[in-house]
């Protein structure tokens, strides 16, 4: 048996029974992913516990509900072309790369980019390139995206990453008005505009650069 395994099945119960998570697919690759790798050596015992827990940096690895849900907002399909900001240990990063067809993940903070690079190659992910950046600009030249995840909380929708959405894409970020809580959106590009819809409170680290909190 796999160092971790009840532990891990335990997490994904509490995910489909309790959080109500509906996508089997993400179930299934969270099942499966070593969440214990991303977190340092002394809290590999807390990893697939149901909250956040502290990587480098004063930054956070998300809870896992926040990762399913935000991944199953998404409705990722194995073609999709996803932009991934704010990266941090790079446990989202693999979700995605597991599900969809290219992955583009931009992390600020120059130690955890590389850590989580690191990650992503020992675990032979061959279909996400990270980058350290101002995920705020998006990223231009793989432009446009199937779905684009913030992973930080910001003031606003950032323009650029709307305008680097596909028609008929989703943008899932948190949104508020002070930099400790938000709200979760899901922004749908359409022919006409955008749509949002409103998935509930939640709590993230602040989106930092030209486009969230100075
Ligand atoms: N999904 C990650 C969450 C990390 S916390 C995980 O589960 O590990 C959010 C991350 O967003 C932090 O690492 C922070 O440094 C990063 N971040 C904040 N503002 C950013 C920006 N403008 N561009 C890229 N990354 C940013």
């Amino acid at each position: 048996m796999n160092e971790y395994q009840i532990p891990r099945e335990r997490m994904v119960q509490r995910l489909r029974e309790h959080y109500q998570i509906r996508d089997e697919r993400v179930l299934d690759v969270m099942a499966k992913l070593p969440r214990h790798l991303f977190v340092a050596e002394a809290l590999k015992v807390q990893a697939y516990k149901d909250n956040a827990l502290p990587i480098s940096s004063n930054q956070t690895i998300s809870q896992p509900f926040i990762v399913a849900r935000m991944t199953e907002l998404l409705e990722l399909t194995p073609q999709a072309r996803i932009l991934e900001i704010g990266a941090g240990s790079g446990y989202q990063t693999a979700i995605l790369g597991s599900l969809a067809g290219q992955v583009f993940a931009i992390e600020r903070i120059p130690v955890l980019a590389k850590e989580a690079q690191e990650r992503i190659q020992k675990l032979n992910f061959h279909n996400v390139t990270l980058r350290c950046a101002d995920g705020t600009n998006g990223w231009e030249v793989y432009a446009p995206f199937d779905g684009i995840l913030v992973a930080a909380g910001g003031p606003s929708i950032p323009e650029p990453l709307v305008r680097q959405l596909k028609i008929g894409g989703r943008l899932v970020i948190p949104i508020g008005n002070d930099q400790k809580t938000q709200k979760l959106i899901r922004v749908m590009r359409t022919a006409k505009g955008i749509q949002t819809e409103d998935f509930g409170a939640c709590a993230f680290v602040p989106l930092i650069g030209e486009h969230g909190w100075k």
